[in-house]
């Protein structure tokens, strides 16, 4: 019996984010905090492969990736048990040269980084400049990676909900990819995966009967479910317009410090493990990771320690000490 293929199987290794874009496709600011690991996915992953159906690539996304904390392991385990390419999307906050250098094991698995360039991003980075210089170096650093550059000016289109049916006259490019959940549905689209996060998604979206395809009770054909077109949930959705629009940013709570923080300090951590001596292991922007010694470490607070790690946020003014 012959393999049928999809192009794509999409898949979060974490839901949140550090970014806050309004439309974001998969509601990432009103996501609570959640990591993935490669295992969850494993018995979805092997029933498709048992039931003939193929995938090419695995895409990996969230939420913003880099926040996984073994965002390596998690590609490296996918990639050693599927043998499929393996694309990995960001929205760049940690590209530095240190950075490039550090996630270079990683730009090793990948077939493709896809990269969006948002506003807010390249300002803290420190101008497009910059940033084109750096994607540049990753490019020459690491060339068999595909680096994939959009920018958020010209990707994001409005998506927004409606009680009254749209006349659905047009194919809508977010039903290209598959998203796989961990509890095991496959959703024909984003929006519609993750609509669980967002407080816009209205009861009509989300009673949706032909968005998910069920792999722990696979009692429909799954091709069938694939390609019928439009599905209910697009009469309640405005993204098939493909309207775009400038990037803006959604209302409600931002945790970008935060979370960039977390970052910081876990690659702190990873990095400790191979140069135990206190001292600086790292500059960032704003912030400088120290490895801490035992009698410095009590006096720290513990929301800026991992370990013997410490994140110094350059506004407290310990810079004055390098
Ligand atoms: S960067 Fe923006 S679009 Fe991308 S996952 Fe985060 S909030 Fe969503
Ligand atoms: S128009 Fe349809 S496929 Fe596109 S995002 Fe909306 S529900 Fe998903």
């Amino acid at each position: 019996m012959s393999v049928r293929t999809v192009e794509l199987i999409e898949l979060h290794c974490v839901d949140h984010c550090n970014n806050n874009c309004r439309w974001c496709n998969s509601h990432s600011p009103f996501a609570p905090d959640r990591t993935y690991d490669a295992e969850e996915y494993y018995p979805w992953l092997d029933a498709l492969v048992r039931n003939r159906i193929g995938f090419s690539m695995l895409s990996i996304s969230g939420g913003e990736p880099f926040l996984h904390p073994r965002i390596f392991e998690f590609c490296q385990k996918l990639r050693q048990r599927y043998a499929k390419r393996l694309m990995l999307s960001t929205n760049l906050f940690w590209l530095s040269e240190f950075d490039i250098e550090f996630h270079r094991p990683l730009f090793g698995l990948l077939h493709t980084l896809r990269v969006t360039v948002f506003p807010n991003m390249v300002r803290g980075l420190g101008g497009l400049e910059r940033v084109q210089k750096l994607l540049e170096r990753l490019k020459a650093t690491s060339p068999h990676v595909y680096v994939d550059v959009r920018l958020a000016e010209e990707h994001f289109c409005r998506l927004e909900f409606t009680a009254e049916p749209l006349d659905v006259n047009q194919h809508c490019p977010c039903a290209e990819s598959v998203n796989l959940l961990v509890d095991g549905r496959l959703a024909r689209c984003a929006p519609g995966a993750y609509a669980h996060f967002s407080p816009h998604a209205i009861q009509e979206f989300r009673d949706s009967t032909d968005m998910f395809y069920d792999l722990r009770q696979p009692d429909a054909d799954f091709w069938h479910w694939k390609y019928k077109w439009p599905m209910d949930a697009c009469s309640h959705c405005t993204h098939f317009r493909q309207e775009r629009s400038q990037w803006k940013v959604e209302s409600g709570t931002r945790r970008r410090r935060e979370l960039e923080a977390r970052y910081n300090l876990n690659l702190g951590a990873q990095l400790e493990q191979d140069e135990p001596t206190p001292g600086i292991l790292r500059r960032q922007n704003e912030a400088l990771i120290v490895a801490t010694p035992p009698e410095v470490r009590a006096k720290l607070p513990a929301a800026c320690l991992h370990g013997n790690v410490y994140y110094m946020p350059r506004r407290q003014g310990l810079h004055a000490r390098e």
